[in-house]
Order: C-alpha cells, then sequence, then structure tokens
C-alpha cells in the first residue's frame, strides 16, 4: 500500500487521528524509505516497481529533455527500461493487481489494474471484466488517480475545493481498492496519490517548522485527508489472511519551502546563460538550468548547436557551475547542498541520458519549475519568495532530506524500529516473499524484516 508523499514527521504528528497506521506501526516493523535522487513521484515508483536506480531503469524526471532538442517533455511509463515487478511476476506465472500505481505498466500486467499517475489510460480500469465491476459496484467508469487540474488551477481561491476533492478521490480508491482485493492476485499494489498535492499546497498549515506556519481550518481539513487514508488502509488490512505480508510505505517525504531560487540567473552573471526577449535562450547558451534543479550543458555532439567541447572542456565547466552554485549565498544562507555531477548518482546504461549536473539545495528552498529567467536586475536575488507551494520534496533534495514512510506487517515479520530501505530495496523483499528469485541486476536487496529462527 503507497501513501504517495506520507511523511513519517506528519505520521508522527497526527499519531492520535490515525488508529490503523499506528496499530499496524505497533505491531510490526517501521521505519523509513529512502527514495532515490532526484525524490520525484514517477522516479521514486519507478525504483520501487523495478529495484533499480535511475541509470539503470532510465526515468530521471517527472520532465525530461527530449534527446537531440531543446524541448522537454513529460515522461511516461513506456520509457522503463528495466523490467518491472508485474513483468517479472507474468514470468512467474503470478498475478498482479495494480491499483492507481503511478507509472503503471499496463500492457505487462497478468491480472487487473487501474492506471496510475502518469500513465496512458489513467484512471480507466482493465480488463473490460474488472471497469464492469467497478461501473456495477461502484457506479463510476474512471478511479480518478489524482486530484483534477482544475481543482489545483483553484487552489489560491478555494484551497477547500481541492481538499474535499483530495478525500473524495480517496474514498473512491479506496473503494475500488477493497473490491479488487476480492479478486485472485499474488501481488495487490494501491496508491493513495491525495496526500502529496496535499502536502504541497498547505505544508505550511501542517508543519510548525515552516516559517509561514499558520494552523487554521485547512489544517484540520488536510488532516481529514489523511485520516480518511487511515481508515481504508485500516479496512484493508483487515480484509488480508494471516499468510499475507503488508507493506505500507511512500515514495518520499517533504520538507518546508519558503524560496524558489532562478538558477538561470545566477549563471547568466557567470556568462553562461543566455537571454533573448527575456526567455533562455538555449541554443545559444553554455549551460541552462532545467527546472527541478537540472543542469544541462549546452555539448557539441549532443545538442543541436553545441557550444561546449566534450572532454576537458566540459569536465572544467562542470566544475565551475558546481562550485559556483555550491558558494551561492542569498540573505547570508546557501541554498544549494551540493552539486552532484550524474555518474556519481547514477550506475547503468540509461546514466548518460541524466542532466549533467543535479543541484541538490537545502530544506527550505527549492529550484524554479522551468527553464525560465527572470527580467535583469528585477530582483538582486532571482527569487521568489512567494511560491506556489508551500512544501516540496522535488526542489531537487537531499533524499535523506525527505525520507518516506515504512510499515511491514505479516506473517514472520520481526517487530523492529529504525529500519532505514533504499527505495529499490523493496522489489527484491517483494520476489523473496513470493519465494520468486532476485534478478542479478536489481540494485537493491532483500530487507531483514524476517525472524531469523524461521527464514535464512
Ligand atoms: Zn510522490
Amino acid at each position: 500500500m503507497g501513501i504517495d508523499g506520507a511523511s513519517p514527521n506528519l505520521l508522527e504528528k497526527w499519531r492520535d487521528s490515525l488508529p490503523n497506521l499506528r496499530r499496524l506501526s505497533d505491531k510490526g516493523a517501521t521505519g523509513l524509505t529512502i527514495p532515490p535522487i532526484p525524490p520525484q513521484t514517477p522516479v521514486a515508483w519507478t525504483t520501487f516497481i523495478t529495484g533499480t536506480n535511475p541509470g539503470k531503469h532510465g526515468i530521471f524526471s517527472f520532465a525530461t529533455r527530449k534527446p537531440g532538442t531543446y524541448e522537454r517533455e513529460i515522461t511516461n511509463p513506456g520509457r522503463i527500461k528495466t523490467p518491472t515487478l508485474p513483468e517479472i511476476l507474468k514470468r512467474a506465472n503470478l498475478t498482479t493487481g495494480l491499483i492507481n500505481a503511478p507509472m503503471s505498466p499496463k500492457d505487462t500486467v497478468r491480472g487487473f489494474t487501474i492506471p496510475g499517475f502518469l500513465a496512458r489510460d489513467e484512471g480507466t480500469p482493465k480488463p473490460l471484466r474488472i471497469a464492469k465491476k467497478i461501473q456495477k459496484e461502484l457506479g463510476l467508469e474512471k478511479i480518478p488517480g489524482d486530484i483534477e487540474t482544475p481543482y489545483l488551477k483553484n487552489v489560491q481561491d478555494n484551497p477547500e475545493a481541492l481538499l474535499d476533492r483530495a478525500k473524495e478521490i480517496t474514498q473512491q480508491l479506496g473503494e475500488a481498492a477493497l473490491l479488487l482485493l476480492e479478486e485472485e492476485w499474488d501481488l495487490f499494489m494501491t496508491v493513495f496519490m491525495a496526500m502529496d498535492r496535499v502536502q504541497h499546497f498547505f505544508w505550511k498549515n501542517i508543519d510548525e517548522n515552516h516559517p509561514n506556519h499558520t494552523e487554521n481550518h485547512l489544517t484540520a481539513k488536510a488532516r481529514e485527508v489523511m485520516k480518511t487514508i487511515d481508515t481504508y488502509v485500516g479496512k484493508i488490512a483487515d480484509t488480508l489472511d494471516e499468510d499475507t505480508l503488508l507493506i505500507i510505505l511512500s515514495d518520499h517525504g517533504f520538507c518546508p519551502i519558503h524560496t524558489e531560487v532562478y538558477l538561470n540567473n545566477h549563471l547568466e552573471t557567470q556568462g553562461l546563460t543566455k537571454r533573448h526577449n527575456n526567455k533562455v535562450d538555449q541554443p545559444n547558451s553554455k549551460a541552462v538550468a532545467y527546472g527541478y534543479g537540472d543542469i544541462w550543458i549546452n555539448l557539441q555532439g549532443r545538442e543541436p548547436n553545441g557550444q561546449i567541447k566534450p572532454g576537458s572542456p566540459y569536465e572544467a565547466l562542470r566544475r565551475q557551475i558546481a562550485r559556483c552554485l555550491t558558494h551561492l549565498t542569498i540573505d547570508g544562507q546557501n541554498p544549494i547542498k551540493t552539486v552532484k555531477r550524474r555518474e556519481e548518482v547514477y550506475t547503468g546504461p540509461e546514466t548518460p541520458k541524466a542532466p549533467d549536473l543535479l543541484a541538490i539545495f537545502n530544506p527550505g528552498w527549492q529550484a524554479a519549475r522551468h527553464p525560465e529567467i527572470l527580467p535583469a536586475k528585477a530582483h538582486g536575488n532571482y527569487v521568489n519568495r512567494t511560491p506556489r507551494w508551500s512544501g516540496g520534496h522535488d526542489g531537487t533534495h537531499d533524499p535523506q532530506d525527505v525520507p518516506g514512510i515504512l510499515i511491514v506487517n505479516g506473517p514472520r515479520v520481526k517487530k523492529q524500529r529504525h529500519m532505514k530501505a533504499n527505495l529499490w530495496d523493496l522489489a527484491p523483499t517483494i520476489l523473496q516473499a513470493l519465494g520468486q528469485p532476485i534478478p542479478p541486476h536489481m540494485d537493491g536487496k532483500p530487507l531483514p524484516i524476517w525472524e531469523e529462527q524461521q527464514r535464512a
């Protein structure tokens, strides 16, 4: 069971309102999940479902660069390069139910699916028999995975409507999951998405460490969404028999966001980014920040109008940018924790498709979301002090600063606290629990969740 973005501190803070998660935590094993870099929803769930790092599965961002161009495009499950759990299980004649899993690989499932976030036909149950069952029992043709765009667009004017909708889609998904649990399956996966959006928009209402913290009726409504998830967690857990292993986890957590930094303005002061009509002039720049802290060098032989020669000029420029951004100070503070070269972060054949550099921000700060640039000299600091979101995780941030939750329950599961799991450890853990071999290409290792006397 996935609860997208559920933060460990939120679980602690709202403990008294979440009796089911508390009960399952108390009797099972608990800890943290450490997401990949960047800790973004599509990257993290792909890491979960493949057991591999992005250098192998090939999903590096929500919006990635279209190879051989300066254009950006939204990612999709068709780009995943390593086999997913449903594909691996299908080869072993095992059945998967995938309910609203982000990046769901729908064509490869043996079983049933409601495609989730970023998948084609998002929300439409498959196969037809399942669609009919949901139509008949719940009166719904689609089970929306995510809160729809109009609610997101109108959040300033009508935050209550977004929170009401978050609760409603959680209920619909919960009912669909309960209904489909009656089917036959070996692996069943359902992901509640609503808390990701809720925390992005309402983190300042939730976390007293946010500089603009205000507790009000929105805090109560946000907690209501989490309570609704908790109710369905309890209902789902109660349907499982004694031989079923239950894993509850989130793909990442959240940290406060108070300031958004326009990296292209800073690169411009170094003479690296050029502008034309107050837009980034990508073909004539040496380097461009692409949003979410991804930085691309305009490399000869790769970009259509490459400016920088491969080899030592490329390496020298990467060092220069890393130095300049790591030392960037705004009001006496360092927004950027570190700048990583892609090969420091990833291993595997897809690594050359990653951004050349990743600027990893300290909590509180994040990169602008697009390859954009502010008008010159408009703001000395080139920042936005009133970002649309008050909570974040994908700025990009250090996975250790935004861990997710992990609760494991089931037969012979050893009671323990403080487990720390890389997200790529979960697929091997699930395969082991199903008695399946773990493919050697996987980066993760099965988690030590079993009582030792029972299981080697
Ligand atoms: Zn997420």
